[in-house]
């Protein structure tokens, strides 16, 4: 993490932070009070671990046990996602993140959660947008080109995607801007442009054009590779998201040739993690983004696991689809966004009768309620991991392992 002598790598500055007892969320950040992005900004991490390990413990231990939460190595820059807001402040242009609650953009060149080399990549975005006169996009009144850049970071092949989110196709100053940007950091391997015409707060418009390399990224996850498109779901912390499916992966305890669903499986992440460690596995995926689906096809082929199958469709939609035809399965992974899983995709779980179900969750409260359901329906909560995936946010993930009773 040391990057010079003069810059503080984070566990120094975190050492730092608690031996000066700053514990106001200014001195943490000049901007953490505005930007709202740190819930737990000032606070000690033994103490943010706390927190977080007795939330799941509230919420989960009169259902199973709660173990121990798994905590970061070193709690900061650990985003590998980044995207800021472009907008103007009288005639000049400004970039960064938005305040929270509102669109007012808050200029910070660094963040604590951001990965810093797309940090620096964002700042000079913004400078070469200056540089080149190119327009920052003015939502009242919907004139300007530029709304955003996302930078997307492979933290193991350190392969850099950025995406500039444009109002028009039209970028005037398009191959000069992309070479100079592309020179200055040669570890931008692909370059694309992000049609968004929306009026939303949604950060990708509809249609997306590569103008450099491939279009895509790669990263590895627990030795297997990935190919991150701009519109797939990834998870954001890469060396704690390898700690969390281990855990997954040891819950389900995958035997040879087992039948095995990985629901809502974003780019087949959970599933081929755990199904290259075994032999015979069968791999079946179940993803509503279809992007995300083709990028777990591809998946699957570039680790060897020609005979996985990811299918693009509602994962309550799919599982009430297979128990109606008496399709069965052996382990169920299931991932979803933080609103849960529905009643009737585990009222499903019943007739498809897996042995083991491991739910890996971002919201401990929509889980605890999806696992009284599941104990309705003849599956036993074993016990809890808390994952610390989002140091210094109030976030934490759990694996769950049930098995049937
Ligand atoms: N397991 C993956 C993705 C988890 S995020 C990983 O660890 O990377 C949750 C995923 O659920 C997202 O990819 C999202 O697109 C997908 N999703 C959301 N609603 C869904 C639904 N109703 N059916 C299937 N997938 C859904």
């Amino acid at each position: 993490m040391k990057e010079s002598k003069q810059e503080k790598t984070a566990g120094e500055y975190f050492v730092e932070q608690e031996k000066n007892n700053r514990k106001t969320k200014k001195d943490f950040c000049p901007v953490a009070r505005k930007c709202g992005g740190c819930d737990y900004a000032g606070v000690p991490y033994a103490e943010q671990k706390k927190k977080k390990e007795q939330k799941v413990k509230d919420l989960l231990s009169s259902i199973c046990p709660v173990r121990s939460i798994v905590g970061a190595d070193d709690p900061f820059y650990y985003r590998n996602k980044v995207h800021w807001a472009f907008g103007h402040m009288g005639p000049h242009l400004i970039a960064g993140r938005y305040e929270e609650g509102s669109h007012w953009i808050i200029e910070n060149d660094t963040c604590l959660l951001e990965d810093k080399e797309c940090s620096k990549i964002l700042l000079d975005i913004k400078n070469l947008a200056v540089k080149f006169k190119i327009q920052p996009f003015d939502e009242r009144t919907r004139r300007g080109l530029l709304r955003r850049a996302l930078i997307r970071k492979g933290m193991a092949t350190k392969e850099v995607m950025v995406v500039l989110v444009l109002a028009s196709p039209v970028f005037p100053g398009k191959k000069g801007f992309i070479k100079q940007l592309t020179e200055k950091h040669p570890s931008i391997t692909t370059i694309l442009i992000n049609i968004n015409t929306r009026t939303d707060s949604m950060i990708l418009g509809g249609k997306t054009i590569t103008e450099f390399g491939r279009g895509f990224i790669w990263d590895e996850l627990l030795g297997v590779r990935f190919k991150i498109s701009p519109e797939s779901f990834y998870q954001i912390n890469h060396d704690q998201t390898e700690k969390l499916y281990s855990l997954a992966n040891e819950a389900a305890d995958l035997k040879k040739g087992e039948k095995v669903l990985d629901a809502y499986c974003g780019i087949g992440t959970i599933g081929l993690c755990s199904a290259s460690k075994t032999e015979g596995v069968l791999l079946t995926g179940v993803e509503l983004n279809r992007a995300a689906v083709k990028d777990a096809r591809e998946n699957a082929k570039e680790n060897g696991m020609e005979k996985a199958r990811f299918i693009a469709a509602d994962a309550t939609e799919y599982m009430k689809e297979a128990s109606a035809k008496n399709e069965t399965y052996d382990v169920v992974f299931l991932d979803p966004p933080r609103s849960g899983t529905t009643p009737e995709f585990i009222c499903a779980c019943e007739t498809l009768c897996p042995q083991r179900i491991v739910y890996v969750s971002c919201d401990p409260t929509t889980l605890a309620r999806d696992l009284k359901e599941f104990k309705k329906h003849g599956y036993d909560p074993q016990y809890a991991v808390p994952v610390d995936m989002f140091p210094l946010t109030q976030h934490v993930e759990t694996v769950v392992l049930m098995t049937k009773r």
